[in-house]
């Protein structure tokens, strides 16, 4: 993926909103590139460019893919279909790459079990929790084994133990498939983990102020959160984002009582 001087703004004339750019970005193949930055900063309606969704409003964005492995995306907004079982949800991508049904079967009841849903596959997403829910999304896009992910904050809704571990899940994964992949979070931690180098970005309109390869090897286990080189570059990195976030025209001063402390 290459992006070249690529910005996108909403409505026109005074009115018009800068929300993203203008931001150069490089992907290389089989890359795990972490984006974090405020909220409101513009990464989803980048990744929407990314996606295809969305047209920027200057510059350009090339995503060059071989033609025998999909690319796939995972949203804020799960985007499962409700009349659909959990299984035939997670069966869609392979579905229509056609791959054979009996396969098809496998390979998704294989994921449902390590997303932990396996009892569940017969039911309808109304019976699901919003986790559960993002569970299946999540499901659904690894088990096409895409060339390209590109994944929008899809942890956000999960509770911490769940978080850590479908991110050591995707470590494995990514790193047996080097899929290439674009991950959206507002987690530091999560982005140190995963990535091979992570961007930061500034407050509206994103722009990336930083960027940092976390000094781990490959193949890596989630082990690297107990390392100091982890803790520092933690700290380090929010010292940066903490003026981005505070920095908001919307957002007060920070919190005495908060002021130095690094959130996840
Ligand atoms: P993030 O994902 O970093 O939280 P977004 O990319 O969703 O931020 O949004 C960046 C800015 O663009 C925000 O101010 C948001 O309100 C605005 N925005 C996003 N999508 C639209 C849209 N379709 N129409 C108008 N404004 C939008
Ligand atoms: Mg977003």
């Amino acid at each position: 993926m290459r992006a070249r001087a690529l910005a996108r703004s909403f409505g026109r004339g005074s009115k018009a909103l800068a929300a993203l750019g203008p931001v150069d970005v490089d992907i290389a193949p089989g890359e795990f590139v972490c984006i974090v930055g405020p909220s409101g900063c513009g990464k989803s309606t980048l990744l929407r460019i990314a996606a295809g969704l969305l047209r920027p409003s200057a510059g350009e964005l090339e995503l060059r893919a071989s033609a025998d492995r999909p690319a796939a995306m995972i949203f804020q907004d799960y985007g499962i279909y409700d009349w659909k079982t959990v299984l035939a949800n997670v069966r869609f991508g392979l579905d229509v790459q056609r791959v054979p049904r009996k396969e098809a079967d496998e390979r998704a009841r294989s994921w449902l079990a390590r997303m932990g849903l396996a009892d569940f596959a017969g039911a309808y997403p109304a019976a699901l929790s919003g986790g559960m829910r993002q569970r299946v999304a999540i499901a659904r896009a690894l088990a096409v084994e895409p060339e390209i992910l590109l994944m929008d904050e899809p942890f956000a809704a999960l509770d911490a133990q769940l978080r850590t571990i479908l991110q050591d899940e995707l470590l494995d994964l990514t790193q047996t498939t080097r899929t290439t992949t674009l991950f959206i979070t507002h987690s530091l931690e999560e982005a140190l983990v995963l990535g091979d180098r992570v961007l930061v970005m500034s407050a509206r309109p994103g722009r990336i102020i930083a960027e940092r390869r976390p000094p781990f090897g490959r193949p890596r286990t989630g082990e690297v959160r107990a390392t100091p080189e982890f803790t520092a570059l933690k700290a380090e990195l929010w010292q940066l984002l903490r003026g981005e976030v505070a920095g908001r025209a919307d957002a007060g001063p920070p919190h005495p009582t908060t002021k130095g402390a690094v959130p996840a």
